[in-house]
């Protein structure tokens, strides 16, 4: 079995930075060290990186990505070869993907079909949440044998999409009782869709079908309210644990602060994209430009009824923002994005980020605005107790998978199509940017996936994560 040592770099978890020297033996952290302490020749590493000057960090974990989704009449960009391939570029070695059951459709025959998507083709480990488009006896069954049998214990319900992803709230609160029972989590698209739908068509009988209006049909309010209603009824099912995926609002924010107060099983994620790009500079562009930033939640105002921005950064400090994921859906603007030209309701919903978020988290570290430990703590290891696969992963800790990337403070990243990044788009969210900190090299249980800004890896190295329960619960 391979051993590498990797010498003289600073080990970064939630509750500090230490000196120290990392002895990985096979896929495993065997142990750590002072610098110094292991001799390599002694131990028979046949590998040593020497890490001076250098971060050295647990594995990226990005739990919301959706590869290859169908999504308005065409598929996300990314499959799990390109999108996998992406993420190891970028310093993450896990992703949570969304399985998807659509109305009508059997959840085992989904995840069936996402693991025939995904086997053989990730260059790193993955998981998968379930979603559940269909509430109804079948699927309510089929998620307490996914949270018993196969490793999928997370469910996303959509409160907005009608007619496409949409649950109404009885079939969210059967599905929370059903998640109570199990130990499941539900993670919810909080934006109250009903409403949005008629905000929408209202806009398009005005005549207002660019881009920006995918922004204003989506205000602030509703995300704060479907937030507020999805909190009342897990805590009608019994205080199911309950996570809110991509926040982008500080009003619906304030209401996952508030159950926190009360001690619920409420938790939130935000994305870099609403943490770093604003409406006036992206939907905003005249023309059909602004479609490069159609997503949801949309990206909001500073100049809003309130700076969001400046909320959400608060709140990642605070902990009222567990995790950042990043919501990777990406769309091509030729001919995916296009299929909104002139109506901008059927632009596909979605940004490609996976590549970018440690550099775009570690940007905050670099402004000031987060500390190295929140910044290992929301990209790395609360993502792995939220979801069920901590020690595992998560941690650079003896018995935990060797998923390591050693990060260079010294460098600058620049991000976009210029820059020839990996994921499978025809443009970048964040186009130009130029921010602190580099990828230097990424191991995935044990093996060198990028070192000399060149990848190494290959399709398939990548296994399914079997995920326990929850273990960030109050
Ligand atoms: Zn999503």
């Amino acid at each position: 079995m391979a051993r590498t040592l990797i010498k003289n770099g600073t080990v970064i978890s939630p509750t500090g930075l230490s000196p120290a020297d990392v002895l990985i033996d096979g896929e495993t952290i065997a142990a750590l060290g002072a610098h110094g302490f292991f001799d390599a020749a002694e131990q028979g590493a046949d590998t040593v990186i020497d890490a001076a000057g250098k971060y050295v960090i647990p594995g990226g974990i990005d739990v919301h990505t959706h590869m290859e989704l169908p999504f308005g009449g065409t598929f996300a960009s990314d499959t799990f070869e390109t999108g996998s391939r992406a993420a190891a570029w970028g310093g993450v070695t896990t992703i949570v993907d969304m399985a998807v059951q659509r109305t009508g459709e059997s959840v085992q025959e989904g995840l069936a079909d996402w693991h025939r998507k995904a086997d053989g083709e990730c260059a790193i480990d993955y998981a998968f949440h379930q979603i559940i488009g269909g509430v109804d006896d079948e699927s309510l069954k089929a998620m307490r044998y996914l949270t018993e049998h196969e490793g999928v214990t997370s469910f996303k319900l959509f409160m907005a999409y009608p007619g496409v992803f949409y649950s109404d709230d009885g079939q969210i609160l059967r599905a929370m009782q059903t998640a109570a029972e199990c130990g499941a989590m539900i993670m919810m698209h909080a934006e109250n869709g009903i409403a949005i739908d008629v905000l929408i068509a209202q806009a398009l009988a005005r005549g207002e079908t660019d881009p920006r209006y995918h922004a204003a049909t989506r205000p602030s309010p509703l995300e704060a309210e479907a937030t507020h209603r999805a909190i009342v009824l897990s805590h009608v099912a019994g205080n199911v644990p309950l996570y809110i995926v991509h926040m982008s609002a500080g009003d619906a924010l304030e209401e996952v602060a508030a159950a926190r107060h009360d001690g619920r099983n409420v938790f939130a994620e935000t994305c870099p994209q609403y943490l770093w790009l604003t409406l006036e500079e992206t939907l905003q562009r005249p023309g059909f430009e602004g479609a490069k930033w159609v997503c949801s939640t949309p990206l909001r105002s500073p100049h809003d009824h309130r700076n969001h921005q400046a909320d959400l950064w608060r709140g990642l400090r605070t902990n009222e923002l567990a995790v950042v994921s990043t919501d990777h859906c990406p769309f091509c603007m030729k001919d995916q994005k296009e299929l909104g030209l002139g109506d901008f309701s059927k632009i596909p919903n979605g940004i490609g980020g996976v590549e970018h978020r440690m550099e775009l988290l570690y940007q905050g570290v670099a402004t000031g605005q987060l500390t190295l430990e929140r910044w290992v703590e929301t990209c790395c290891t609360t993502p792995a107790r939220m979801f069920g696969m901590y020690p595992k992963k998560g941690v650079i800790a003896p018995g935990a998978d060797a998923d390591v990337v050693i990060w260079d403070p010294d460098r600058q990243t620049t991000i976009g199509i210029d820059a020839k990044h990996h994921m499978q788009m025809d443009y970048s969210a964040y186009e130009g940017f130029v921010v602190d900190g580099k990828v230097d090299t990424v191991l995935s249980r044990g093996t060198v996936l990028i070192a000399d800004d060149a990848y190494v890896g290959r399709k398939g190295h990548g296994r399914f994560v079997e995920r326990g329960l929850s273990q960030y619960l109050v």
